[in-house]
C-alpha cells in the first residue's frame, strides 16, 4: 500500500512537472512565433544584411524539444521526420536524441509505407509493440536503428479563427519516441503525452521553415542586389544605411570589408554633390520637402546625376533615381537609391554632337578651295587671263581635294558598313611588306618637311599573306597620325619577322610605327580604336580629325586575324603596333 502511495506522489510530482515544462515550452514558442512573424512583417527586410534571430536558436529550440520528450515518455531514441516538399518522402531531420548523425542522416522513406508513413497518412497515432515482427518495422527499416518497440504521433499544424475554431489542419511531419526504457513498453498515458509534446515540437518546426524560407528569399534578394550592375543604396527612417552594393560600395570608394550597414548615410559618404541629392531625395520622399520640379509648368524633374572619379582618376557619371520604401501597411520605412552608370551614353552623345561638326567642318574645308577655283577658272571664260600651268596648277588644287573629300565620304561609308556588321573583303596575296612600307613613306615624305621618315626592316624584306591597298590603308593611318600628332622629329616605320610561337604556328609579321610626338596618357590608349575618339589634348585637337581612322584600321588588323596596340608617353612619343600571321587561317566553311 506504502509503495503504491508513493508512485501516486511520484505520478503527480511528475504531473507537475511536466505542465511547468509545458508551460515553459508554450512561452519559448510564442517568444519564437513573434520573431517570425515580426521578420515576415519585414521589419527587418529593410537591414537585410543584418540577421535578428539565428536559426540556431529554432534547432536549440529542437533540440532540447526531442530531449524532454524522449525524458518525459522514458524512450531511449526520439526522432523527428519531416516531408520533403520536392520528393514528398519522410526524412530524419536533426537534432534527435539517441541516434547518431548517420543514422538520422540515412533515415528517410517514402509515406506510402511503412510506421512512419502510416502515422502521418492516418494523422493519427501509432504503436509499434515488436519493430522485427511488425511489417511496419521491417518496411522502415527500423532494426538497422536498433529499434525494439516505439510510438508515433503526427506533427499537426492548426490554424484557428478568431473564435478559436480549427479552420486548416496540416500534418507536417511525425513525431516517433523508440525503446521504451527499462525494459517495459509504451502505454496509452505515453501517447497522450507524445500529442501534446508533438504541438510545440510541430510549431517550432513549422516556424523554423517559414525564418528558413524568409531566410533563403532573403539571401536570394541580397545576391540580386549584389550582383546588380547599378548602384543601390537603401537608407532606412533613422538616416542609417540599411542596404548597399558592391557597385555602390564602388561607386562611393567604400572598402568591400568596410562595415557601413547601421551607419549614418552622412558618415559613409563622401562624396558632396551625392550628399546634397540624397538629402533632398529623403526629404522629397518623405514629404517633408515638396518636390521640385523642372519647371514652372510642372514639367517632371530631368533626373538627378553626379559626377565621380574612380580610383585611377576616370571621370564617370551617374543618373540617380530615388523611390520612397513601403512596408505592407504602407508605411514609409527607407529611401532606395539607384545609380545607373551613364558615363558611355554621355559619351557618346557628347562624341556625336562634336562629330557632327568636326565633319562639316572637314566636309566644308575642301569645298571651300574648290568652289574657289572653279569659279576663278568660269570667270576667265576665253582663258586669258591664267596661262597654262596655272590653269594647270587650279586642276590639281581642285583633284586633291576632290581625293580628301572622296577619302573622307569612304571613311564614312566605311564606318557604316563596320557597324553594320559587313565584313571586309580581302584581296589575299603575298605581299612585299617593306615595299608597301615604301609607298606609304614616299606618298608621306611629300607632306611634311619636318620630320625624318626612317624604315627599319629586319630582315631586310619579307613576304607575308594580306592585301596589299589594306596593309597600306593601316600604315597610311599610322604614319600620317605619326606625323600629324608630333611637331617634328623622326617617325620609324618598323618591319620584323618574328619565328613560329604557339600562337602564331607560322610565324608573325611585327609592324610599328614611331614617333617623337605629344604622346597619349594611360586613359587615352585604353580608347583608342574607339569610334570617333580624339584624345582632348589640345595639340591634338588643333591638329584636327574625325577620331574614325584607327576605328577602321582596327577592322582592318581584325580582318587579318591580328591585333594592335600602342606603347605611348605623354611628351615622349608613341609607338602604334600591329601583328598579325604571317600566313592566314584557312576561312570558316560559310554556315
Ligand atoms: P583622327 O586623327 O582623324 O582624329 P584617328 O582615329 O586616326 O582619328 O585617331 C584618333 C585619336 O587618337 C586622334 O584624334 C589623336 O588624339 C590620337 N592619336 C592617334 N595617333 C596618335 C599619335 N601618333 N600620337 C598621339 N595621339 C594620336
Amino acid at each position: 500500500m506504502t509503495f503504491q502511495n508513493d508512485e501516486v506522489q511520484l505520478l503527480q510530482q511528475e504531473i507537475t512537472k511536466l505542465k511547468a515544462e509545458n508551460a515553459r515550452l508554450k512561452s519559448e514558442l510564442n517568444e519564437e512565433q513573434n520573431r517570425v512573424s515580426e521578420l515576415q512583417r519585414g521589419n527587418s527586410a529593410a537591414e537585410a544584411t543584418d540577421v535578428p534571430i539565428s536559426f540556431s536558436e529554432y534547432e536549440e529550440a529542437l533540440r532540447r524539444l526531442v530531449q524532454r520528450t524522449a525524458m518525459i515518455v522514458q524512450a531511449e531514441k526520439c526522432v523527428i521526420l519531416v516531408r520533403d516538399r520536392e520528393t514528398g518522402d519522410l526524412f530524419a531531420r536533426s537534432p534527435a536524441w539517441g541516434m547518431t548523425e548517420d543514422q538520422v542522416f540515412s533515415y528517410r522513406i517514402p509515406v506510402s509505407t511503412g510506421f512512419s508513413g502510416e502515422c502521418f497518412r492516418t494523422g493519427k497515432a501509432q504503436t509499434l509493440e515488436n519493430a522485427i515482427h511488425d511489417r511496419r518495422g521491417a518496411e522502415e527499416n527500423l532494426q538497422a536503428y536498433g529499434v525494439k518497440n516505439g510510438v508515433s504521433v503526427p506533427l499537426l499544424i492548426e490554424k484557428h479563427d478568431e473564435n478559436s475554431r480549427v479552420v486548416d489542419r496540416t500534418i507536417i511531419g511525425v513525431l516517433h519516441c523508440f525503446n521504451k526504457r527499462y525494459g517495459s513498453e509504451f502505454v496509452d498515458e505515453d501517447v497522450r503525452l507524445l500529442e501534446r509534446l508533438a504541438r510545440n515540437a510541430a510549431a517550432v518546426i513549422a516556424n523554423a521553415q517559414a525564418y528558413q524560407e524568409v531566410m533563403e528569399e532573403k539571401q536570394k534578394l541580397v545576391q540580386t542586389l549584389e550582383s546588380l550592375t547599378a548602384g543601390l543604396i537603401l537608407i532606412n527612417q533613422r538616416g542609417q544605411v540599411a542596404q548597399i552594393n558592391a557597385q555602390a560600395r564602388a561607386i562611393f570608394h567604400i572598402a568591400s570589408t568596410a562595415s557601413v550597414v547601421d551607419r549614418k548615410y552622412k558618415d559613409v559618404i563622401k562624396h558632396d554633390q551625392g550628399l546634397q541629392i540624397i538629402d533632398r531625395c529623403i526629404k522629397e520622399c518623405s514629404g517633408e520637402a515638396p518636390e521640385v520640379h523642372h519647371d514652372e509648368e510642372t514639367l517632371p524633374r530631368l533626373p538627378d546625376e553626379i559626377t565621380v572619379n574612380d580610383d585611377e582618376g576616370d571621370e564617370f557619371i551617374y543618373q540617380v533615381h530615388a523611390a520612397g520604401v513601403r512596408d505592407g501597411s504602407d508605411t514609409l520605412i527607407g529611401t532606395v537609391f539607384i545609380f545607373n552608370d551613364i558615363t558611355d551614353i554621355r559619351n557618346v552623345e557628347k562624341m556625336k554632337t562634336e562629330f557632327v561638326s568636326i565633319v562639316s567642318h572637314e566636309l566644308r574645308t575642301p569645298l571651300t578651295p574648290m568652289k574657289g577655283f572653279v569659279r576663278t577658272l568660269l570667270d576667265d571664260e576665253n582663258e586669258e587671263w591664267y596661262d597654262r600651268e596655272s590653269r594647270r596648277e587650279f586642276y590639281s588644287i581642285i583633284e586633291t581635294n576632290v581625293d580628301r573629300l572622296s577619302r573622307l565620304i569612304n571613311d564614312l561609308l566605311n564606318v557604316s558598313r563596320i557597324e553594320r556588321g559587313a565584313g571586309i573583303e580581302m584581296n589575299w596575296q603575298d605581299v612585299e611588306v617593306r615595299k608597301a612600307a615604301e609607298s606609304v613613306v614616299d606618298i608621306q615624305k611629300g607632306r611634311t618637311d619636318r620630320h625624318s621618315l626612317v624604315i627599319d626592316f629586319e630582315p631586310s624584306e619579307f613576304v607575308a599573306e594580306s592585301d596589299p591597298d589594306i596593309i597600306q590603308n593601316i600604315l597610311q593611318n599610322f604614319v600620317s597620325n605619326a606625323i600629324k600628332y608630333s611637331e617634328g622629329g623622326e617617325v620609324r616605320v618598323i618591319g620584323r619577322m618574328q619565328e613560329p610561337s604557339e600562337e602564331f604556328p607560322d610565324g608573325a609579321v611585327l609592324l610599328g610605327v614611331k614617333d617623337q610626338g605629344i604622346g597619349l596618357t594611360p586613359a587615352e590608349i585604353k580608347k583608342i580604336g574607339e569610334k570617333f575618339f580624339r584624345s582632348d589634348n589640345k595639340k591634338a585637337r588643333s591638329a584636327g580629325g574625325t577620331g574614325i581612322g584607327l576605328f577602321l584600321v582596327k577592322s582592318l588588323i581584325a580582318a587579318h586575324h591580328g591585333t594592335m596596340w600602342v606603347d605611348s608617353e605623354v611628351g615622349k612619343g608613341s609607338t602604334f603596333w600591329f601583328k598579325f600571321p604571317v600566313k592566314q587561317p584557312p576561312a570558316e566553311p560559310a554556315k
